[in-house]
């Protein structure tokens, strides 16, 4: 994470020399792996590049897609894909970073759900827990309520 010696080295790993692509192929980069960029990814790009990542890649870029752009985008939004990243894709109990078995979790619940675009989760209502510990959150809060 964060690492632009990294990102380098994956952009001259790819072939690629239109400065057109190599700058889709960073954004795409970036979007996963450094915390500072803020930007979001469309899933048609995804498509065109995802020849440039391993299948575990492509699989955060599409799930984190859906979150900031794409049809999830109401109840999550690019704060949630901050937040993941801000958590390092670790599990925030148990340390686990199997990318596979990762979700977001809402901290407070699905308080805005009815909510439109403008009205997105902050960051710090979200959180990285694995599938086990989100399963065991929500089934706690809901014998709490
Ligand atoms: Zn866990």
């Amino acid at each position: 994470m964060d690492d632009e010696g990294y990102i380098a080295e994956r952009l001259q790993e790819s072939g690629l020399t239109k400065k057109i692509a190599l700058k889709a192929l960073e954004n795409l980069l970036r979007f996963i792996y450094t915390s500072s960029y803020q930007g979001k990814a469309v899933r048609s790009t995804i498509r065109n590049y995802e020849m440039y990542f391993s299948e575990v890649e492509q699989l955060m870029l599409y799930r984190l897609e859906t979150r900031c752009t794409g049809s999830e985008r109401f109840n999550y939004g690019i704060n949630a894909v901050i937040a993941i990243k801000r958590d390092k894709y670790t599990c925030q109990v148990c340390g686990e970073k199997d990318i596979r078995c990762l979700e977001i979790d809402h901290v407070n619940g699905r308080t805005h759900e009815k909510k439109n675009k403008e009205q997105y989760y902050e960051v710090n209502e979200f959180q990285t827990l694995c599938a086990n510990h989100h399963r065991i959150k929500t089934v706690v809060e809901r014998q709490q309520n």
